[in-house]
């Protein structure tokens, strides 16, 4: 079997640009690197609103040929198991602190409180979302992968539905204005390094009354805090932007949504988090 190239000497072969705060657009020049920065990424606390991210991030097209996520989680097992192979193996241990509760989707959310229509899932993989949309929605997939998306698209035909492969910021501007009723952002938010441009855009192409399911790893978890580099969320770099809910709230008021995000959706004990960001229906 061939081996993985580990990112971590892939960095140096990895062109990257720099990238102001994706909340506040602070440009944060003068920024230390943070203690979370390792392998020669640099992880920042943002100076003006704290928001923790990776200012420095691979060009896209170099995330999608050198860095496919699939090949970044195994080598992010391996780099655990080999250097905190008891951390690792408490973290293994400890998995039941993640089903306290029925763990609940974002699309089942959706499926009981967004308005009927068009439905979206952005960076949809092979549409294994997009077919748990109740029928009273029509889903649509964003994905830029050939592959993944000739797949969804083929899932989604008997439903009237299609699939642009494309970039997000691509993808979403082959669909009309006020178009999506319901959208669904899962596993997506902390790859994005364009988060505010696209949450932006997507406020443009929800309709009025319509909800946006956001579920990302929780930066303000107490798991975080205990384990801290060793924590789950951490992944270098393909997790560009690390969320607590009280950034979310402040990324919602950037872009024009309302958002919404209750207590069990939010624990401080879970490394998950789901939020929704809501479109007025004056608007
Ligand atoms: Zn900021």
């Amino acid at each position: 079997m061939e081996a993985v190239t580990a990112p971590v000497r892939a960095q140096e072969r990895i062109r990257t640009h720099r990238r102001s705060c994706p909340i506040c657009e602070s440009g944060n020049r003068d920024a230390a690197p943070g203690r979370y920065s390792r392998d020669g990424w640099t992880v920042i606390d943002c100076l003006t609103c704290g928001f923790v991210y990776l200012p420095d991030v691979p060009i896209t097209t170099e995330l999608v040929e050198n860095l496919a996520w699939e090949k970044q989680f195994e080598a992010e097992t391996n780099r655990r198991k080999q250097k905190q192979p008891i951390v690792q193996w408490l973290d293994q241990k400890t998995r039941w602190r993640l089903h306290t509760f029925k763990r609940i989707e974002g699309v089942d959310i959706l499926n009981e409180r967004a308005p009927s229509g068009p439905a979206l899932d952005l960076g949809c993989g092979s549409g294994g979302q997009l077919l748990k949309f109740d029928e009273r929605f029509t889903p649509h997939g964003v994905e830029i992968s050939k592959g993944l998306a000739a797949a969804a698209a083929a899932a989604v035909a008997g439903r009237n539905g299609s699939v642009v492969q494309a970039s997000s910021a691509d993808g979403l501007n082959a669909f009309p204005d006020r178009f999506f009723t319901a959208a669904l952002l899962r596993s997506y938010l902390e790859h994005d390094w364009q988060a505010r441009d696209i949450m932006t855009t997507l406020y443009k192409k929800m309709a009025p009354g319509g909800l946006v399911a956001i579920k990302v790893p929780n930066y303000g978890s107490v798991n975080r805090m205990v384990v801290g580099s060793n924590w789950c969320g951490f992944r270098l770099p393909d997790h560009v932007n690390y969320f607590t809910k009280r950034h979310l709230g402040l990324l919602a008021q950037q872009t024009g949504f309302t958002m919404q995000a209750s207590w069990r959706h939010t624990l401080p004990t879970d490394d998950n988090m789901l939020v929704f960001f809501e479109k007025q229906a004056a608007a």
